[in-house]
């Protein structure tokens, strides 16, 4: 991971699961793109798979949106599953 690709958000959106505020994003491609309404990221405390809306409020993806970004784009589907899964077993790891 590169940090200088690391972008500071001007948002108080928190994770809707764990309260952590999402002030940062990293494009997944290194392409340092900044976050558009739509735009999945995950969660880099506790792994939760959540998407932008406008504002970059968070929302967590629900099972539904999860199913359709499989059948529209595998190959970013099993990123985030794969990205969410390292944080999840890291947030796992530190808190029980
Ligand atoms: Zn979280």
């Amino acid at each position: 991971m590169e940090s200088g690709k690391t972008h500071k958000l001007d948002t108080d959106a928190t994770c809707p699961k764990c309260g952590m505020i999402a002030d940062g994003s990293m494009a997944s491609d290194g392409s340092g793109a900044m976050p558009e309404a739509g735009d999945i990221t995950v969660c880099s405390t506790c792994g939760t798979i959540m998407e932008y809306g406008e504002g970059y409020s968070l929302t967590a993806l629900t099972e539904d949106k999860l199913k359709e970004l499989k059948e529209e784009d595998e190959e970013s589907f099993l990123e985030v599953m794969q990205i969410s899964g390292i944080f999840k077993e890291m947030y796992q790891t530190k808190w029980n």
